[in-house]
């Protein structure tokens, strides 16, 4: 049987993998964006001067080889489900057996004015590194980011990192506002406007001006910013331009069964580009994240190798970093919901904080968000499963903590707001180390 895949992203590489460890089956792999599979987690690192390019590969080069999957790289422009075949912008046609669409996503661009100027681009694929490479060494006295996400703050730590001013325009009144409770988004923009950055709060692009080049940007509030670069990043999109010319059914990405089945025997769609019909309760139909990708890849490897599986995306998970501040979210933490209620500790510099989530009724665990402070994910992940309630993992907090500068400080703290809050005398169990998370685990 020949499968396939169509990007070689996360989502595309880990269906490769596990078809291979499943099967003998033959496996080709396509992208028209790098040779080699690389981590775009790390694309910002390469532009910071951490990583060299070489050290983003997920894999060595001859991996592949090794493991009998073929790359191919070139673009498909179009699928042909009834003749089983797909076609390349070299002019190849290419028969399959099972097709595998992992395309990912895209930056967006709504159709401002100037969008189309010379300097304005996203941050996505490794040619917008390319391109934000050679028009820093043009020169820019002046970049400005519209959208307050986690790639626009990525944007504006890699020009800080070159010492490129930067003008930040984010529509929400505080940074990434819709995701982050108010406390945290609050710890946010100070942060930014610590690092120097012209962080500007509700506000909006309205036009890019410039000849060919970008000269300057003029602001919902008429606000000019003179500048020479517009880093566009206001969400992405899935990338699947090409399938919605074919029968497989699309929304905003290609439609998917629970099996991440298309309309279409034999098509299966995988990682940002493809939208679940029915997500599970309290997930989104898309969720453009690195870790959804990775287990999607190997669901869908595990069906096509005949043990049929349905995608399960498990507890919910997110990092990133906000400059200096990791950021790590674990399960369920609205911004606001009635039903619910948190434990907020914040240290006096404002650098660290944990948020402990918990349904008001039944004081069952929910969530957890840390700022600047780590958490073992198993241990959250195994408290949130269980539904624990949020005494018992009060008092066993120090098990999640892998963090030892704050050890002390922050659970002595929390302790004494639970007690507080629900007029009890808990004490915390000192249990810290390794040895015992393991065993709690294991429980
Ligand atoms: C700068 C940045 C930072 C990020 N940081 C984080 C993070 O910290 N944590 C996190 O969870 N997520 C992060 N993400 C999101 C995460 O990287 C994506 O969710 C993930 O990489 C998507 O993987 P994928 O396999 O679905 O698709 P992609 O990685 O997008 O791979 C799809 C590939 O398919 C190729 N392709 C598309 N169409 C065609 C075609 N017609 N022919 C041939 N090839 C095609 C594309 O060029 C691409 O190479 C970040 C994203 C960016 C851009």
């Amino acid at each position: 049987m020949k499968i396939v895949i169509i990007g070689n992203g996360i989502a595309g590489t880990n269906a490769a993998r596990f078809i291979r460890k499943n099967s003998d089956h033959e496996i080709l792999m396509i992208s028209s964006e790098s040779e080699y599979p690389y981590s775009r987690t790390a694309l910002m690192y390469v532009y910071m001067g951490h990583m060299k390019w070489e050290h983003t590969k997920l894999y060595e080069d001859n991996f592949w080889q090794k493991n009998r999957i073929s790359i191919l790289k070139d673009r498909v422009i179009k699928i042909e489900p009834d003749h089983k075949k797909i076609y390349v912008q070299s002019g190849n046609e290419i028969r399959y057996d099972k097709l595998i669409l992992a395309t990912g996503s895209k930056s967006n661009f709504f159709g401002w004015p100037g969008q189309d100027l010379n300097g304005v681009q996203g941050l996505y694929h490794l040619q917008d590194l390319e391109s934000m490479e050679s028009r820093t060494v043009d020169g820019i006295q002046r970049a400005v980011i519209v959208g307050g996400g986690l790639i626009g703050i990525e944007m504006a730590e890699m020009f800080h990192s070159r010492k490129i001013p930067v003008s930040f325009l984010v529509r929400e009144h505080s940074f990434w506002s819709n995701i982050l409770p108010a406390e945290e988004s609050e710890m946010i923009n100070r942060h930014i406007r610590i690092q120097g950055i012209d962080l500007r709060l509700g506000e909006e692009l309205k036009e890019i001006k410039g000849e060919n080049k970008v000269e300057c940007v003029i602001a919902k509030s008429e606000q000019i910013i003179d500048c020479q670069f517009v880093g566009i990043t206001v969400g992405v999109s899935p990338n699947i331009e090409f399938v919605k010319n074919s029968e497989i059914e699309t929304a905003i990405g290609i439609l998917v069964n629970n099996y991440l089945e298309t309309n279409v025997v034999d098509v299966y769609a995988i990682g940002d580009c493809a939208e679940l019909r029915t997500p599970n309760a309290g997930r989104r139909n898309i969720e453009a994240i690195w870790y959804t990708g990775r287990i999607m890849g190997q669901t869908v490897a595990s069906t096509i190798c005949g043990n049929k599986k349905t995608y399960d995306p498990g507890i919910w998970f997110n990092s990133a970093k906000f400059f200096d501040i990791e950021y790590q979210v674990y399960g369920y933490v609205p911004t606001k919901d009635e039903k619910t209620e948190s434990l907020y500790w914040e240290h006096k510099n404002g650098l660290h904080s944990i948020r402990l989530v918990y349904n008001k009724e039944t004081e069952k665990i929910l969530g957890f968000n840390l700022m600047g402070v780590r958490y073992r994910h198993e241990v959250c992940e195994k408290w949130i499963k269980d539904e624990t309630k949020l005494e018992k993992v009060i008092e066993n907090l120090s098990l999640a903590n892998f963090d030892p500068e704050f050890f002390n400080e922050y659970e002595s703290e929390i302790c004494h707001m639970y007690n507080q809050r629900f007029n009890k005398i808990l004490q915390l169990k000192k249990t810290r180390n390794l040895d015992s998370a393991l065993q709690f685990l294991n429980s």
